[in-house]
């Protein structure tokens, strides 16, 4: 499922439907978004504009941008989608949750950056409801992110109510496990359980391939997870 080299970690099984899906791993610091994702995208022998590399100014919300042509102004929000071939959406990540979701009948192509801020505005629901697509023919694919054994919250995380159960005692501390609550959320949207693959990579335990902002303590370099519709 997952095809390593030493600039980039590619998602194979939509390959099939001429849509390259990946992660950047260290060699790219994702502080130049456009210049790291044309490069990366020379490895693989394609050359796209630099304006066809949509990306935006993240805010942990539950907005998401629709694009379908390029762009040379920065829209704000948390996701992309798109349809339009020959343009490569990102989203940064370092511990967030990156969430990819392709549509192969219509070629649509969805990504979300989802820290617990966006998960708590539901952005998942959101972006189920504006694919407005057949949800068993969705597929989803999670990348590398914060997971339970790294994810020490507070007491007062407990105050979000709907994560509460999401939220474990693990060696006398609270853990946060984001991805069963991803996971919720797409099961209750119909994606059936044999649609979604996910990583399982931990952003701080595998800090040696992935950026991670809690074991860099405030790290600035961001993970890539981009798809680019050929
Ligand atoms: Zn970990």
């Amino acid at each position: 499922m997952l095809n390593f080299s030493k600039n980039f970690c590619l998602y194979t099984p939509w390959q099939k439907h001429n849509v390259c899906a990946g992660i950047t791993t260290r060699t790219y610091e994702g502080l130049n978004v456009r210049a790291d994702i044309s490069d990366v995208f020379k490895n693989l022998k394609i050359s796209l504009p630099e304006q066809n590399i949509i990306y935006l100014k993240q805010i942990h919300s539950a907005i998401i941008q629709t694009v379908n042509t390029s762009y040379k102004t920065i829209l704000e929000g948390d996701g992309l989608i798109t349809t339009q071939q020959n343009v490569c959406i990102v989203i940064k990540t370092a511990d967030c949750v990156p969430v990819f979701i392709f549509h192969p009948k219509t070629k649509t192509a969805c990504l979300l950056h989802v820290g617990w801020r966006s998960a708590y505005a539901r952005i998942i629901p959101e972006a189920l409801n504006l694919l407005n697509l057949q949800a068993n023919e969705l597929e989803v694919f999670i990348g590398p992110c914060l997971r339970q054994e790294c994810f020490t919250v507070q007491e007062d995380f407990l105050e979000n109510i709907i994560f509460r159960p999401f939220i474990f005692k693990q060696d006398n501390t609270l853990k946060f496990n984001i991805i069963k609550f991803i996971f919720q959320e797409l099961i209750s949207k119909k994606i059936p359980l044999s649609n979604i693959y996910d990583s399982g990579i931990c952003s701080s335990c595998s800090n040696d391939k992935f950026f991670s902002h809690r074991k860099e303590t405030g790290s600035k370099l961001r993970t890539l997870s981009f798809i680019y519709l050929k």
